[in-house]
């Protein structure tokens, strides 16, 4: 069976593998583009990659709602059962763990990661998710960073990377992590949420089809990628 990836718009998306169900950073109530609200949206797992408010975003109630095992860095795990989540699974960079849908690998992020009420939310990351159809990189909220190259080295059917500039990597920089990353599909995220990341998507797509290998995928909110 197919893997369907949802962008829910900024940095969040909805993951349908097999009969699993995995949400990524869940921001839907306080998101200006979100198609999908918190009360109807299904998740088996949740994975959260920093604390702050638009990706830790609609967590906590969902969590609590579905049951769903959120899989996180230590810092949040520890603050989401001070939350009432119990149900989580602690991480830390570099580190690899094997659940029923995969493999999620915990990768660097050049980001900041307190959470909403100033609580510490350890270290920010992006994940490396090893799906049945190929391997998946979420950079989430990062800078670029060199070592994007040994990330890319695992092979990747696809790569989803913020483009929006001031708070992440802006449109020139996402085009050197393509370079490095060398992924077969890159999806523009983490943009044209609020005014001050707006950026022309199509006419970066543009220039991934000119100064890259990989095939560009401009999605709006809503709007799914197949593996
Ligand atoms: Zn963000």
């Amino acid at each position: 069976m197919a893997t369907e990836l949802t962008w829910l718009g900024h940095g969040s998306w909805a993951i349908r593998s097999g009969q699993h169900r995995i949400l990524l950073d869940p921001f839907l109530s306080d998101s200006p583009t979100a198609p999908a609200v918190a009360e109807n949206v299904q998740a088996e797992f949740i994975l959260i990659s920093h604390g702050h408010a638009d990706h830790v975003g609609d967590c906590v109630a969902i969590a609590r709602r579905t049951g769903a095992l959120v899989i996180a860095n230590f810092e949040i795990c520890q603050w989401l059962g001070r939350h009432g989540v119990e149900n989580t699974h602690a991480m830390n960079l570099g580190g690899s763990c094997r659940q029923p849908f995969g493999t999620v690998k915990m990768t660097l992020a050049h980001h900041s990661s307190m959470l909403p009420d100033g609580a510490c939310g350890g270290n920010p990351c992006g994940f490396l998710l090893g799906l049945p159809e190929g391997n998946v990189y979420f950079a989430c909220d990062t800078g670029l960073f060199y070592d994007m190259k040994l990330i890319g080295e695992a092979g990747l059917a696809l790569a989803v990377l913020p483009i929006g500039d001031n708070f992440t990597m802006g449109p020139d920089d996402a085009i050197r992590a393509v370079q490095l990353l060398q992924p077969e599909r890159v999806v523009p995220v983490h943009v044209n949420t609020w005014p001050v990341i707006e950026q022309d998507e199509r006419g970066w797509a543009r220039r991934i089809r000119d100064e890259t290998s990989a095939e560009p995928i401009v999605l709006a909110p809503g709007q799914s990628v197949t593996l």
